[in-house]
């Protein structure tokens, strides 16, 4: 028998009330519990909300509960994954957060080629296992990302050209509604649904578990980054944007404009030099990516050339340092079509005129596998962009670089109006207009989203999102806008 948890709820204006979630196994966290802070704080340092109570769950029963619990008492709900979203979605003020944090477990199936992921499992976990038996599946560039939110936004990363987006390999998920009721979504169980988490964020339900298809990868692939000086940064994208134009599938890249970060393989002379670095990640034949990666590998004079074979697993974490838990980050974001010459002198105008040495901005290289799947087969929207770029401002606690650096991001991402094609929903910040959500879908996915969300969600109750509205009911209630800023 579970002994029911208990926490007291209300605190600050109201006066403290002890409440208890009915067969509740995980903690509750209210703030008078000596971790209120640290269960409160997510990857953003800039966000600072303070909920009534974090339920953190160990298993889907307590998810059912709190949802239950929730609802019964008209609270604020907040999901969290793996706390990662820069605008901070994860956690919400007064109301209860939904923390699936502890909940992440893994388990591989090495013949099937099938993962089980729980719904507050990070990338490296994933990794981790799967690649125990020489299996991936595309996840984020960051191993401290979480894969729920990741997951349910579409899913970026070095593997997409050749396997597709994250959702791609999705075969199936344990979603938890808005009504307190565990379903299976799959293409056969609740097609509808499982439709729209495939891109259609938190708005849908919480989700306990992912169900993922698995391919062979490494564990040691061609990969790191080339850097060169900024001022060449011009012509190296003009011979990138030729070289991609005939890359094969397996090859993935990210272009990040910044300064070199202090990593142990970069040289100390480098640090802190403005540089156009390209990530590479070959998912093939180590004898066929020294092939395909040669001709970029030569074009001019490279400051320096860290390609080589590499275990995927330490691939996939090498940039975590650059973008730790705690410090401030604000994004601008948009997808851009084919590396064109205007195009191309707008990046090197604004790329490296920011003025923390840590801001920078990513480009990821579409296409491949991702735009092959069928536009709305899936609910991640426009996918016949070349590329995804986000504008990160990043500063440190009492450092002064923030407005500076949230201005830069802003007006770069003005200079780029002219070439945007649609929004990765996952890369939008907190204090964007709603109708960038519309963007990110376009206007047919969209539609087809709201359908779905008024059949599950006709109250909006999972709203502390990027929201999709439903028809019916009632738009945004208890005083959180969808978009907090
Ligand atoms: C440093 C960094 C690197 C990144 N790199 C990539 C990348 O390479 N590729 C890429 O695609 N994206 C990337 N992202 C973006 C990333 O996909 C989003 O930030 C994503 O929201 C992170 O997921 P999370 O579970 O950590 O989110 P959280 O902050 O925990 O949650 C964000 C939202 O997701 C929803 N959500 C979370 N968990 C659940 C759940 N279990 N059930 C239902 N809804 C849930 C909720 O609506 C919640 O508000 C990166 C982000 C950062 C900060």
């Amino acid at each position: 028998m579970t002994t029911p948890t208990t926490a007291e709820v209300g605190r600050g204006s109201k006066k403290p009330t002890v409440v208890e979630i009915d067969g509740f196994r995980g903690r509750l966290i209210n703030a008078d519990h000596a971790d209120y802070d640290i269960a409160r704080a997510v990857w953003n340092g800039a966000i600072n909300r303070r909920p009534h109570l974090i339920a953190r769950c160990i298993g889907t029963a307590d998810v059912v509960g709190a949802v239950r619990f929730a609802r019964e008492r008209d609270l604020e709900i907040a999901i969290r994954g793996g706390g990662h979203n820069v605008a901070g979605t994860a956690v919400c003020d007064d109301g209860i957060v939904i923390d699936l944090s502890a909940m992440r477990a893994v388990r591989v199936d090495p013949a099937g080629r099938r993962a089980w992921v729980q719904g507050g499992a990070l990338w490296g976990d994933v990794d981790h296992e799967t690649q125990a038996h020489g299996l991936a599946t595309t996840g984020g560039i960051v191993s401290h990302t979480g894969v729920a939110g990741l997951t349910l936004g579409g899913g970026v990363g070095w593997l997409m050209r050749k396997h597709g987006l994250t959702i791609d390999n999705l075969l199936a998920v344990d979603v938890v509604t808005a009504e307190g009721k565990l379903l299976r979504a799959s293409e056969d169980e609740h097609p509808d649904l499982f439709w729209a988490l495939r891109g259609g964020g938190g708005n849908f339900g919480v989700v306990t578990s992912f169900e993922f298809r698995l391919h062979p990868v490494g564990p040691t692939v061609l990969a790191g980054p080339i850097l060169w000086d900024a001022p060449e940064a011009g012509e190296v994208l003009r011979f990138y944007r030729d070289f991609l134009r005939d890359a094969p599938d397996e090859l993935g890249t990210v272009v990040r404009f910044g300064t070199a970060p202090p990593l142990p393989v970069i040289s100390r002379d480098l640090h802190w030099r403005p540089v156009l670095m390209i990530g590479a990640c070959y998912a093939g034949p180590i004898e066929d990516g020294e092939r395909v990666l040669r001709p970029l590998r030569a074009c001019r004079t490279p400051l320096l050339d860290l390609v080589g074979p590499a275990p995927y697993v330490g691939f996939q974490n090498a940039l975590d340092s650059t973008v730790p838990h705690g410090w401030n980050y604000y994004w601008k974001s948009t997808h851009l079509p084919e590396l064109r010459d205007e195009l191309i002198d707008v990046i090197v105008e604004h790329a490296f005129s920011c003025s923390s040495p840590r801001s920078y901005a990513a480009m990821f290289h579409l296409k491949g596998t991702v735009s092959r799947v069928a536009e709305g087969a899936t609910a991640f929207g426009n996918r016949h962009a070349s590329h995804a770029i986000t504008l990160d401002a990043v500063w440190r606690p009492g450092e002064d670089f923030g407005d500076r650096d949230t201005a830069w991001t802003r007006s770069f991402f003005a200079a780029l109006g002219r070439f945007r094609e649609g929004v990765y929903v996952n890369f939008l910040g907190g204090d964007e207009n709603p109708d960038r959500v519309r963007e990110a879908y376009g206007d047919s996915v969209y539609d087809r989203l709201v359908n779905v969300k008024t059949t599950y969600d006709p109250d909006n109750v999972f709203h502390h999102n990027q929201n999709i509205r439903p028809r019916t009911g009632t738009p945004i209630s208890r005083g959180t806008r969808a978009h907090p800023h």
